[in-house]
């Protein structure tokens, strides 16, 4: 297949990799395109990589087109809800120590409006609290460890997310996609045969040979068939984002108490989530390998975490930054960590392998470029980086590491322009508009990170809180849609 032609339904899909992303992509498919024949072929040999239990509102969407309630789902992989995301710890400055960035939903339209009029007179000097906790009622469920589903269904749709045991969510999918007619071999494939970019045939240890219309690479970082057979060109972050590695603790709950938040918290040389599951809890610092060894930086998470952590296993994890420039060439698309992987900040991975498959089902209907396919996935793959570096580059922390983040200007050229917008007072709106359109991430999460974590302007005196009405009546508004969440039985984070 070459760009010039038509792209077309394929009559037989092989994904490769049986991990998240290879079971996400053959039930997506699948349910767009019954007639399709659509294989999964996993290794009984190559483990799937097992982290990632946090995801973005996109999640919902995706079991709501599949047709498959909460209640199912979540029970298997032992789930809770998520509202959000608290980051204490990466900034110095008084008052911002600590914020929430929220998942937004319809209820916040007024608070939100109050929250950038705030925005704009704090830019100027005013003496107004801007820190986000205040404006979204997300952050008022998640201070009593509430989610924002109640028991009884409501008349608008809004948005939240989940926490997922990441095996058990791989094991419900691959019985779901079973169940709607995707085969499933157990082999490993040992060889790609290929030409110009196309690949003819897939071998595999038992000597079978695989064709197909479509083959999928979801093979991991390893990146079978686009890194290792066809040898894809790779686009790398590691000059905007440093981390590299991970270490990851699974500890025991130790009450009832589930938080309905995921917390990340900054370290010495990164930073480490904590995100609460029904039956455990999940830990894990994501750190820089040129700054900390693997070993301080266990012993840094073990210290953390405290006596709750004794005698657990910590898994080391290397991670490869970047995107492959072209997801798609010729007959063969990768999705998931063989396309590409943003460290786990914002939690973004399985959304990206949700906007890839659909995105791809969109340029088969539509009949776009290969070429325009590739841009859109790109483009949101560089947002979302871009977002996450910006957590990096404003931060006020003490140490080198912190301090090189700061002062790294391999930034993007987009980011650098949203920097100097804010600092210099300029309409952030239209920028964020202009320059990141398409992304994931508008003007009120780019507003939440840069007051939470304290951000100053040019006209900025200092960035002390004042005690405003406006602010105190968009608290209140929140407390008291919260407290009527709860009183209509919000569900606690499970
Ligand atoms: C530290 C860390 C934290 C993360 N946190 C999050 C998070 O909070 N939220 C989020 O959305 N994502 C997160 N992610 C990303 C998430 O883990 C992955 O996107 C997700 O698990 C999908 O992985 P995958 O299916 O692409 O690859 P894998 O899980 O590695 O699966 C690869 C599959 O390919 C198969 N395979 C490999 N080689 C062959 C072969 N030769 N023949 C046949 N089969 C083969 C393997 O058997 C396996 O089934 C995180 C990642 C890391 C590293």
């Amino acid at each position: 297949m070459n760009d010039n032609m038509r792209p077309q339904v394929p009559k037989k899909v092989v994904v490769v990799g049986g991990g998240t992303a290879g079971w996400m992509t053959a039930i997506l498919l699948k349910n767009s395109w019954a007639e399709t024949e659509v294989q999964v072929i996993e290794s009984p040999e190559i483990p799937i990589i097992g982290v990632g239990e946090g995801s973005t509102p996109a999640l919902k969407y995706f079991f709501k087109l599949l047709g498959i309630e909460d209640e199912e789902w979540m029970a298997h992989c032992n789930a809770t809800y998520k509202v959000g995301i608290e980051f204490p710890g990466w900034s110095t400055i008084k008052g911002h120590e600590s914020y929430f960035h929220p998942f937004f939903s319809a209820l916040d339209s007024q608070t939100s409006s109050a929250f950038v009029k705030q925005v704009g007179k704090w830019r100027m000097g005013e003496h107004v609290n801007v820190l986000p906790d205040n404006y979204f009622v997300a952050s008022a469920l998640a201070k009593h460890n509430k989610s924002i589903k109640t028991e009884r269904p409501l008349p608008v749709e809004l948005d939240y997310g989940y926490h997922f045991d990441s095996v058990l969510l791989g094991d419900f999918l691959r019985l779901k996609s079973v169940e709607s007619g995707v085969l499933h071999d157990v082999k490993t494939i040992t060889s790609v045969k290929s030409t110009n970019g196309n690949i003819i045939s897939l071998h595999t240890d038992d000597g079978e040979v695989v064709t197909a219309d479509l083959f999928i690479d979801c093979t991991g970082f390893a990146g079978v068939l686009v890194n290792k057979a066809l040898k894809r060109s790779f686009h790398s972050y590691k000059s905007e984002l440093f981390n590299d590695a991970a270490v990851a603790i699974q500890t025991p709950k130790l009450d009832e108490h589930l938080s309905s938040k995921t917390t990340s918290i900054a370290m010495s040389n990164g930073w480490r989530w904590h995100i609460p599951l029904r039956s455990r809890d999940g830990n894990g610092y994501v750190y820089s390998s040129e700054h900390i060894t693997r070993d301080e930086a266990e012993a840094e998470l073990r210290l953390a975490l405290g006596d709750i952590a004794e005698g657990c296993k910590a898994k080391h994890l290397d991670m490869k930054v970047g995107r492959l420039k072209q997801h798609l060439a010729g007959n063969c698309l990768a999705v998931g960590l063989s396309q590409g992987f943003i460290e786990p900040l914002e939690a973004t991975a399985l959304m990206l392998v949700q906007y890839t498959v659909t995105s791809y089902i969109g340029h088969v209907h539509q009949e776009s470029t290969q070429k325009d396919f590739n841009d859109k996935i790109s483009a949101q793959f560089d947002g979302i980086k871009d977002y996450v570096v910006c957590h990096y580059k404003v931060n006020s922390l003490d140490g080198l590491y912190w301090q090189q983040c700061r002062d790294n200007e391999a930034i993007s050229a987009k980011l650098k322009a949203i920097l100097s917008a804010w600092r210099s007072e300029m309409d952030l709106e239209a920028k964020t508009k202009q320059l990141f359109e398409h992304s994931s991430y508008a003007k009120a999460s780019w507003y939440s990170i840069l007051c939470g974590m304290g951000v100053h302007t040019t006209a900025q005196k200092n960035t002390d809180f004042g005690i405003d009405p406006l602010t105190e009546k968009a608290k209140l508004y929140c407390e008291e849609t919260a407290a009527l969440f709860i009183e209509q039985s919000a569900l606690f984070a499970r």
